[in-house]
């Protein structure tokens, strides 16, 4: 293998150099052209290029770009920090930023914890989650995470944090089927709690729609007012991962405004600074805040660059600019345009099993056959095959580990909350392009 010096997530893999971006495009150093229907790993919300943005940045870079957080606060972090706690659900939250959404996952874990702690709750340090759940690649993050193929290496270092049935209803893992159920998912929380002691507990994470290990998994109407109520009655707090769906993305600023239900504490990455610079925050309700407040009245946690006013500046112009732009509203109906189309794939490819998802973050799940919904062979990769092909047409797509566990074959499309009808079209046409070719291919 060639002598290299950047380490690339697949080490003899050809990456094209970009060389800038505008809009939905991206734009490589040969000239190729690429709608990127994946916001990246769904994070360039506002597109690419976005002129407000790159003078929010050059004006906070004139002031100041770093300060230490231990030293200084900045007016771009407590401006911030007042935002995000006015838009969030129910209001009254303060913001502990931080770097990335593993960053944030974790850090709300520590919070939580520590809420536990400062309470004389002692014992109350052990987090649940969900099988089919991403939050995030550091080691107590990944221990959260039900993500099979990510945690594989690291199984011997991670905590042994308990997972419980997701709400998948296009394939139950507890083979039911809704309402019937009776929303039987959120109740396998209940029975994890009376068998491991609602004593050892300090918190419950989910992602309100399922990323990365599912596809834009929509629970079930109910399912987390259920999860609220069933935490609430044992002492548990539940932090919302909205790290891929909060800031707009799914047709709400958060997605638990969908649920009408208030998390504990939230993570949120991605779409808050829609990639223009790394920026993540932890957000933390005030009755959780209140027992550290009176006493130890600091938080344990914290990294180099939090709350970076450079990127806090960032973060302010692109709520600012989602604002002016109406991208909320923009979610929800390109969202449902986009399903359509996505749907009216569906109609003619068998292998589409299911198209699902909220505002702009969709996904399409591929099945051997639709009756038994039976994944195809994983040796065929076909997930990994659909986005290379969709690549080298200049089609970016991002790769979800669809089905139970990681069995499965899912992409999910979430392009630009700016993106057009007509580059929607386009992208449709492309994608079915790819979907025709790779199923040409696999069948003969
Ligand atoms: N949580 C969710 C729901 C995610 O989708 C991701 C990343 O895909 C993370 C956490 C981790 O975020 P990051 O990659 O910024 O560390």
């Amino acid at each position: 293998m060639k002598r290299e010096h950047l380490i690339k997530p697949v080490l003899d893999h050809h990456y094209p150099t970009i060389q800038y971006g505008k809009g939905v495009y991206l734009y490589d150093d040969q000239g190729k052209a690429y709608l990127d229907a994946s916001s990246g790993a769904v994070t360039a919300g506002i597109g690419h290029g976005v002129q407000e943005i790159i003078d929010a940045m050059l004006e906070q870079a004139g002031k100041v770009s770093f300060v230490y957080r231990s030293q200084f606060t900045s007016e771009p972090a407590e401006r911030l920090a007042k935002k995000l706690s006015d838009l969030a659900p129910g209001g009254d939250y303060w913001s502990f930023f931080v770097n990335s959404g593993s960053e944030a996952t974790e850090t709300a874990m520590k919070i939580a914890i520590q809420h536990w702690q400062e309470k004389g709750r002692l014992g109350k340090n052990k987090v649940l989650s969900r099988r089919m759940s991403y939050h995030g690649i550091t080691m107590g993050a990944l221990s959260m995470s039900g993500h099979v193929l990510r945690r594989r290496r690291f199984i011997p270092l991670l905590e042994d944090f308990p997972v419980v049935a997701p709400p998948y209803c296009y394939r139950c893992p507890l083979n039911k089927t809704y309402p019937a159920c009776g929303l039987a998912c959120a109740d396998d929380l209940e029975t994890a709690i009376k068998r491991i002691g609602a004593e050892h507990i300090a918190a419950f994470i989910a992602e309100p729609v399922i990323g990365a290990a599912g596809g834009a998994v929509v629970p079930p109407e109910g399912y987390f007012k259920r999860i609220k109520e069933i935490c609430n009655r044992h002492e548990i707090l539940f932090i919302a991962d909205e790290v891929m769906t909060g800031i707009a993305r799914t047709g709400a600023m958060f997605a638990m405004q969908h649920s009408g239900v208030e998390p504990d504490l939230m993570a949120l990455g991605k779409g808050m600074s829609a990639g223009y610079t790394p920026m993540a925050a932890a957000l933390v309700k005030d009755h959780v805040m209140e027992p550290i407040l009176k006493g130890s009245k600091s938080i344990m946690s914290g990294h180099t660059y939090s709350a970076n006013p450079q990127s806090a500046a960032v973060s302010l112009a692109v709520l600012d600019y989602m604002e002016k732009h109406q991208l909320v509203e923009a979610a929800k109906v390109k969202g449902s345009y986009l399903l359509a189309r996505l749907e009216r794939l569906a109609e003619q490819f068998e292998p589409i099993g299911d198209v699902r998802g909220a505002g702009l973050l969709l996904a399409v799940e591929f099945v051997s056959d639709r009756i038994s919904k039976l994944p195809f062979p994983a040796g065929l990769g076909l997930t990994s095959r659909i986005i290379d092909k969709a690549f080298h047409k200049g089609l970016l797509v991002y790769p979800a580990a669809g089905g139970v566990d990681g069995a499965g074959d899912a992409v999910i499309v979430a392009p630009p909350l700016t993106i057009t009808e007509a580059e929607i079209d386009l992208l449709v046409q492309l994608l079915e392009e790819t979907v025709r070719e790779v199923l040409q291919e696999i069948s003969g």
